[in-house]
């Protein structure tokens, strides 16, 4: 939801009802529709979860990738075609010169997600919102692009907002994370921070659920309860009904984010002078 607000894809009735979205301090989410149009495939890129949802079945690799190139940056036919087949060889698409005029359906999934990754890049954005890029993949493709994704916004220089439920994907690919719960960023900061040292009690959870490799465990932590549904969260702290250090002012006010150690947190016991996680 949060990624689809910040390429103006919400559908409605969702709309974004506070906050602003601002892309190189520029605010983007007040733009009319056919200026936000013109920045979403030029300076934010996207990758969905189901490559088939990105790529058109009619046509070719090649025509979507020459065409949205085109429609984003001055090249000529030739130009954009030459560039289109760099592009596959980049993602890793063999025999790229020959494979550019296949269509969607002639690719395995996981070269479909690779055409979609260059896709998403070949316009030289300056942001790609991932979501999920590779929960439709096969397990052992799911490492390899990540590590593709990784490797070509390093190159390219473009920053990459990936979603994703995966810990260990986000403590080997990211810099910076927030966790998020019921629709709130609940904890925020440095990657390194966030997995070793969280400090508000949701992330402290979902760390303690990862089974450890150096040793065996009977029984793996797991936080009591579910997720709230969006229509009926808490009130105060929407996690106060799940949470072990819950206490009175939880369950009257909504904490926003404070310090907590080396990241920010959305928990009320960082509110109080000297209180530990
Ligand atoms: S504010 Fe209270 S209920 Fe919410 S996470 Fe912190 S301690 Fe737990």
């Amino acid at each position: 939801m949060t990624g689809a607000a910040i390429i103006g894809l919400l559908e409605p009735p969702g709309r974004i009802a506070s906050g602003e979205i601002r892309l190189e301090g520029e605010r983007i989410d007040n733009l009319p529709y056919a200026k936000m149009r013109r920045i979403r495939g030029k300076r934010i890129g996207a990758i969905f979860q189901d490559p088939l949802t990105t790529l058109n079945p009619l046509y070719t690799i090649g025509r979507q990738l020459v065409e949205t190139m085109q429609t984003h940056l001055p090249l000529s036919d030739a130009e954009a075609r030459k560039r289109a087949i760099g592009w596959l060889e980049q993602v890793g698409i063999p025999a790229a010169a020959q494979r550019i005029d296949a269509y969607p359906h002639e690719f395995s999934g996981g070269m479909r997600q690779r055409v979609v990754i260059a896709l998403a890049l070949c316009a030289e954005p300056q942001l790609v919102v991932a979501d999920e890029p590779t929960t439709a993949l096969d397990v052992s493709i799911q490492a390899q692009i990540i590590a593709l994704l990784k490797r070509l916004a390093r190159e390219q220089r473009t920053a990459i907002m990936l979603v994703t439920h995966d810990m260990g994907v986000i403590a080997e690919t990211a810099d910076r994370v927030a966790v998020m719960y019921a629709g709130r960023i609940v904890e925020i900061g440095p990657v390194r921070h966030v997995v070793r040292h969280a400090q508000h009690p949701y992330t402290a959870g979902l760390m303690a659920s990862i089974p450890p490799l150096d040793r065996k465990v009977e029984r793996l932590a797991q936080i009591d309860g579910s997720m709230p549904r969006l229509n009926a969260v808490p009130t105060g702290c929407a996690f106060n009904p799940r949470c072990p250090k819950v206490f009175d002012r939880c369950r009257v006010e909504r904490p926003e984010l404070m310090l907590a150690g080396e990241t920010n947190a959305a928990c009320w016991l960082y509110a109080r002078p000297g209180a530990a996680a």
